[in-house]
């Protein structure tokens, strides 16, 4: 079968326009495809460098800036799991998407939190992984009652004491986890965290898995681990990480944001 041209596939619009929409997504499937698998045989070299298995890895696609039709073609390739960090983004998306497949996708909100967000949040977030002030702890408690669920999160760890890129300090951990496990309607699953500007990413990580220890000590069910991304995601495997963030390894370079 060719796409090009074929009016029998047009509904309105020019036959030649569409055949060239239908080149352009076949175009888009490969590129995915073998992205995906570059991305698996680096992930499945990180997990045995680190003595682990694949298995115990969540592969989390970042697909922020992205467009749904590329979160529908991950689907069809196998993903199951997208990380959003804009709320508005993310329910028109999410609409998108689940007007386009049946089953739908599990959503993962990792940006920077608003209060007034959150009950929004509350509703489509399979895991919550940016919970990293009490007042979050509060909204999103609300919201999950609001919209009738249980919702998982993770507390984020600042590792570079800079305030602006989210994260509470480790020793705000204990008070945080006190006041999620303390709300009926969240569920406290454990840790995330970017690693540092400039700095080499695996000390840093090695931070977090102490922090993710000392708090399983107290919640032995918080055993999630979210750390790493494209370029570090090797260093958070070796640390511990379950579920690594990635973006531009699978979906290209982010187009710039104006
Ligand atoms: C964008 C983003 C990622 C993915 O980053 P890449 O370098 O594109 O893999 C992971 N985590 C968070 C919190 C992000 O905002």
């Amino acid at each position: 079968m060719t796409f090009a041209g074929g009016g029998r596939f047009v509904r309105g619009g020019c036959p030649a326009c569409t055949g060239r929409l239908l080149d352009e997504r076949v175009a888009r499937r490969d590129e995915l495809a073998e992205a995906v698998a570059a991305t698996e045989v680096r992930i499945a070299a990180a997990a045995r460098a680190a003595g682990r298995e694949r298995s115990e890895l969540t592969l989390v696609a970042v697909s922020k800036t992205w467009p749904a039709s590329d979160v529908l073609l991950l689907a069809s390739l196998g993903l199951h799991d997208f990380g959003e960090n804009r709320v508005q983004e993310v329910v028109r998306k999410a609409a998108d998407v689940a007007a386009g497949m049946a089953g739908g996708v599990r959503w993962h909100f990792v940006g920077r939190l608003q209060r007034n967000k959150c009950r929004t949040v509350a509703g489509f977030a399979t895991l919550v992984h940016s919970v990293d002030r009490p007042e979050l702890v509060t909204a999103l408690a609300g919201g999950a009652v609001v919209v009738g669920r249980q919702l998982d999160v993770l507390l984020q760890v600042s590792l570079d004491r800079d305030p602006s890129r989210g994260g509470a300090l480790p020793r705000d951990i204990p008070g945080l986890a006190g006041a999620v496990t303390a709300s009926p309607s969240l569920r406290l699953r454990g840790v995330m965290a970017v690693a540092p500007l400039g700095a080499p990413p695996r000390p840093a990580f090695a931070r977090l898995r102490e922090t993710s220890e000392a708090l399983r000590r107290d919640y032995p069910d918080a055993v999630i681990v979210s750390a790493g991304m494209s370029e570090d995601f090797a260093d958070a495997v070796a640390e511990g990480a379950t579920h690594l963030r990635i973006g531009s390894a699978l979906f290209g370079k982010r187009p710039a944001v104006p």
